[in-house]
Parts: structure tokens; C-alpha cells; sequence
């Protein structure tokens, strides 16, 4: 046994290195063991989100979003660019730059916690030991009072589509395409294959989404989707909706694709097809037979409501666990176990976990949608109020989208506040705060918000939610 630790953490994604932080900062001998290997070969920390997620995805979706301003935008601004040219070099550059940045940015922060950060895959043994195991097959075993997992998610493979990195892609390779590709087909209208179909869109490739549900974006509220699809076929993204795949065939240039609708079965040619149908818990290898772990259902890692697994000094944190799988949410799950680990009262809260998608327009909410409190048969009212009557909105031309609140209908109480719109990313935050604060429509229609800012949207329709709302009829 080389050495022993308060708390070794396995994975050092959003959840994983945020647990090791806060664990040393409470003062505990901390040990974050990742295997992710970057770009460079070379260990890179930060998980999927840092690496192939979260960040690369919003620097590609934010250079791609300037590329399509400048047609689509600018001219309204009386702003002409001719003959306008992406440079794929540097626009995959730019990102994997930025990627590098935050990764080390990591590795600064764990020195500063004073954090050991080990590379190779590691596997929990029975008494809280963990195996370590080197890219060269070294191995090495440390142990600890507390184990924390946090090995995250894969995507999903379709086992008549498997991925070949270079045809048949998952959200690593569709983040790293060196040549716009004239078809772009994804089978998965959620939100990987909405945000990367957008990029791709947005630099001209032809981009087809097969959707195997009737329903489009089935987990935000149903007014917030038909605004999003309306935009989304303006842009050009075409999404077939109650579409099976069936077959995916590489030959030698293009990848044929046939799938099933209503209408029966259909043929489909694409240049690469990004396989998007969602993400499972990463659990290969990670837990010898003999440790106690247990998985649910789905393969996740079963914890409590504290994130505990059930064997002494063992929690499991992030996408491998129940909940949604969000950087944010795991990063909370981290924080609140390092606090329940050093005896502190750690909170998280699964029912106030923001969602955004990135797309244009951006899509955010919290809390519940209208169609869940129908089905709880919880009574509840409305108000929304739309981007085109906001000041900023309409001198961004950005004035698509609206922004909804739902107040319980006796108490007001806030039970979900649902935006598509500009800047929804951030205006949520509002929301979030009112709703973990217990507040209410009301709370919120008094609060005084600047003008002339988007946020005058949330306050206006958090008014409309009794029918004073004031630059819009009731
Ligand atoms: P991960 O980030 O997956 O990290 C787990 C780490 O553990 C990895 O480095 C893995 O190599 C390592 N590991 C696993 N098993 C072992 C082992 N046995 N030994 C050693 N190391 C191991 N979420 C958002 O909130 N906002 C976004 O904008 C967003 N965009 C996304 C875009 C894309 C394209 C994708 C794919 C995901 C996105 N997500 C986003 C989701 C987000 O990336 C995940 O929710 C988040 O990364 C989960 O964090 P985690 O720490 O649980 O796991
Ligand atoms: P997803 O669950 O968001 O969407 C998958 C979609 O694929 C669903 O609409 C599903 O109905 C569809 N589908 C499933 N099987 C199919 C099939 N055989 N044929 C056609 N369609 C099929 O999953 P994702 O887009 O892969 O993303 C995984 C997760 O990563 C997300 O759920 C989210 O938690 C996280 N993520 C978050 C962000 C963000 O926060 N902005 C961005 C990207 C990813």
C-alpha cells in the first residue's frame, strides 16, 4: 500500500474534480484518479465536459454562431461582409486551445489544493482500496477513509450504427471534423444532436436529424419546443420526427442510411452521421466483484438521497448516478458529499438543476413543465410575455422566443419557468434563485429589473402570470 488518504475521488470530470477541491479545502489529504487521455497523449483533467463537452461544444457553437450572424444578422444591421470563409484550422484550433487552457487549468488547481492526481484507470477493491492501473499496465494501489465515483457517462451505441470515428461519429468526433461535410445526418433530436446539428448547420452542411419519438424535444415544455422546432426549420436543420433507423451502411464515400416513419421506410444518404441517442453510465471496470456497489436498473451506480452507495465510506457522484446528467448537477453532488464526508451540512437540490441548450435560439428552464403538473394534477396558472415586446430584444434583432412562468394557482408559489429566447442561458439564473428561495410570481413581479435588458421578460411575464403585465394586453 503506497498511500493512505481521506478521500480518493475516480474521475476528474465536473463532479469529480469539484468533489476533490472542496474535500481539500476542508482540509482533507485528498487523491483525484482520472484516466482521460487529451489530445497531446497526455493526461488531460476536466472529464467529458472539459475535454469533448460542455466547453469544446460551446466554443464550436459560439464561433459557428459569429459565421452565421454575419449573413443572417448583419445585414438587418445594414452590416455586409462578402465573401466571408471559415478556416477550419483555426476554427477547430481555437477550440482545442481553449479546451488545453481550462484542462491544465485543472491540474493548477489541484496543486494549489495540494490535490494528488493519478493517471490510470482506477477500480475500487473491497475495503475502500483502489487499484490503480497505468496506460503502460503498471499498477499501484492507494486507499482511503472515503472513496468518492464519479466516472461519468459514454454515449450510447446503436449496434447497427457503431462508431467508427471517422463515418459513424459520437460527440468527440463531431467536435472534431476537419472539413464541413456536405450531409451532415444525426440520429437524436436531444440536446447533443440540436447542438452540434446546429454548428454544422450554421457552416453549411446539409443537416438531416432522424428523431425516433412522434414528439419533438419531449423534455422541455411543449410551448418552449414549438417555438425552438419553428426556428430550427427556418435555419435550415431538418428534423424527421417519429423516425427509426434501422440500417446504417459505411461504402466508401457516404453512409446510407434507411429508417422507418409513418409513411414507411425511407433511404437517406449522408457524408457522416453523428450517433446522438444519449449517454449511460460508465461503470466498465470500475468495481471489483467483491465491493458491495450496486447498480440500478439503468446501470447506474445506486446511491441515497446522499449520494451514499450503501458500503461504508463509498458515494458515487455526476452522470453515473440518477438525476440529469449536467456538469452543474454533478459539481453540486461534489461539493455537498466532500461537506457530508467532513461532518458539514451539504444540500443539493435535484429539483431547482437548471437546463439550457445553446442552440439559437438558446433554450432554458427549471422546475416543472405544464404537462408534468397536468399529469400530478397539481393546479397551477400562466403568464408569458415575448422577446418581439422587449426593447433589447428588438435592438439585438433577437426578438424571437418568449419566456413563461408557472405559479402554483393558489399559493403562486413558482413551479417552472420555461424560456427560449436570447440569453435564456443566463436569465434562468433569476428563476433558480426565486425558486430555491421558495419564491413566488409574485416575488418576482416585484422585484425591479433594468431597462431596457432581456431580464425585463421575466418580469414581465412573471406579471402576466396575474394578468397585469404591462407592455402586452392580459
Ligand atoms: P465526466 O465528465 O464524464 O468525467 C468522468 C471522468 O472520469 C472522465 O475523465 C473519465 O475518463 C474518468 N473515468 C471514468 N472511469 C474511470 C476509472 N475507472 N478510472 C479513472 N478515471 C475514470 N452539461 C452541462 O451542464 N452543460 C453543457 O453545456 C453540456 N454540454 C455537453 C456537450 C456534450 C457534447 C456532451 C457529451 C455533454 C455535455 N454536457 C453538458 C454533459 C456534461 O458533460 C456531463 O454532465 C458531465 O461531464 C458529467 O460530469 P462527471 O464528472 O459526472 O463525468
Ligand atoms: P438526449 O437524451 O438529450 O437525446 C437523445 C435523443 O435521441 C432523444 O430525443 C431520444 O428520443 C432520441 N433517440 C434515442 N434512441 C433513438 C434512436 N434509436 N433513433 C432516433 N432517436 C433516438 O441525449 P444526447 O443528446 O445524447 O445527450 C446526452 C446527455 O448529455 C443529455 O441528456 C444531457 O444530459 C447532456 N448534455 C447536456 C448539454 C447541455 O446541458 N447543454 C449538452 C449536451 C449534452
Amino acid at each position: 500500500m503506497s498511500d493512505k488518504f481521506d478521500v480518493i475521488v475516480i474521475g476528474a470530470g465536473p463532479a469529480g474534480y469539484v468533489a476533490a477541491i472542496r474535500a481539500a479545502q476542508l482540509g482533507l489529504k485528498t487523491a483525484c484518479v482520472d484516466a482521460f487521455v487529451g489530445k497531446d497523449g497526455k493526461q488531460a483533467l476536466g472529464g467529458t465536459c472539459l475535454n469533448v463537452g460542455c466547453i469544446p461544444s460551446k466554443a464550436l457553437l459560439d464561433s459557428s454562431k459569429q459565421y452565421f450572424n454575419l449573413s443572417h444578422n448583419l445585414p438587418a444591421h445594414g452590416i455586409t461582409v462578402e465573401n466571408a470563409k471559415v478556416d477550419m484550422g483555426t476554427f477547430i484550433g481555437r477550440k482545442d486551445k481553449i479546451v488545453k487552457q481550462f484542462t491544465g487549468g485543472i491540474g493548477q488547481l489541484f496543486k494549489a489544493n495540494k490535490i494528488t492526481p493519478f493517471f490510470g484507470k482506477g477500480k475500487l477493491l473491497k475495503g475502500n482500496n483502489v487499484e490503480i492501473t497505468g496506460n503502460d499496465g503498471s499498477k499501484q494501489t492507494i486507499s482511503a477513509t472515503n472513496v468518492i465515483l464519479a466516472p461519468g457517462s459514454v454515449p450510447i451505441e446503436l449496434p447497427f450504427a457503431k462508431f467508427d470515428g471517422k463515418n459513424i461519429i459520437d460527440n468527440a468526433g463531431a467536435l472534431d471534423i476537419n472539413e464541413v461535410p456536405k450531409r451532415l445526418g444525426v440520429i437524436g433530436a436531444g440536446v447533443i444532436g440540436l447542438e452540434l446539428g446546429s454548428v454544422w448547420n450554421r457552416l453549411g452542411s446539409q443537416v438531416t436529424i432522424l428523431e425516433a419519438l412522434p414528439d419533438f424535444l419531449s423534455v422541455a415544455d411543449a410551448d418552449v419546443a414549438k417555438i425552438a422546432a419553428k426556428e430550427f426549420a427556418k435555419q435550415g436543420l431538418t428534423i424527421k420526427l417519429g423516425a427509426k433507423l434501422t440500417k446504417a451502411e459505411v461504402k466508401k464515400n457516404e453512409v446510407a442510411l434507411t429508417y422507418e416513419d409513418k409513411d414507411g421506410s425511407h433511404e437517406l444518404a449522408v457524408d457522416k452521421l453523428l450517433v446522438a441517442v444519449g449517454r449511460r453510465a460508465y461503470t466498465e471496470g470500475l468495481l471489483a466483484d467483491d465491493t458491495g456497489v450496486k447498480l440500478d436498473e439503468r446501470g447506474r451506480i445506486a446511491v441515497d438521497e446522499h449520494n451514499h452507495t450503501g458500503v461504508d465510506g463509498v458515494w458515487a457522484i455526476g452522470d453515473a448516478v440518477r438525476g440529469p446528467m449536467l456538469a452543474h448537477k454533478g459539481s453540486e453532488e461534489g461539493v455537498a458529499v466532500a461537506e457530508w464526508i467532513a461532518g458539514k451540512a451539504g444540500h443539493i437540490n435535484l429539483e431547482t438543476v437548471p437546463w439550457v441548450i445553446y442552440t439559437e435560439p438558446e433554450i432554458a428552464w427549471a422546475g416543472k413543465t405544464e404537462k408534468q403538473l397536468k399529469d400530478e394534477g397539481v393546479p397551477y396558472k400562466i403568464g408569458t410575455f415575448p422577446f418581439a415586446a422587449i426593447g433589447r430584444a428588438v435592438a439585438m434583432n433577437e426578438a424571437i422566443g418568449q419566456v413563461k412562468v408557472i405559479a402554483h394557482a393558489e399559493t403562486d408559489r413558482l413551479l417552472g419557468v420555461h424560456m427560449v429566447g436570447p440569453g435564456v442561458s443566463e436569465l434562468i439564473a433569476e428563476a433558480v434563485v426565486a425558486m430555491e428561495f421558495k419564491g413566488s410570481a409574485e416575488d418576482l413581479a416585484r422585484i425591479v429589473h433594468a431597462h431596457p435588458t432581456l431580464s425585463e421578460a421575466v418580469h414581465e411575464a412573471a406579471l402576466s402570470v396575474d394578468k397585469r403585465a404591462i407592455h402586452k394586453g392580459n
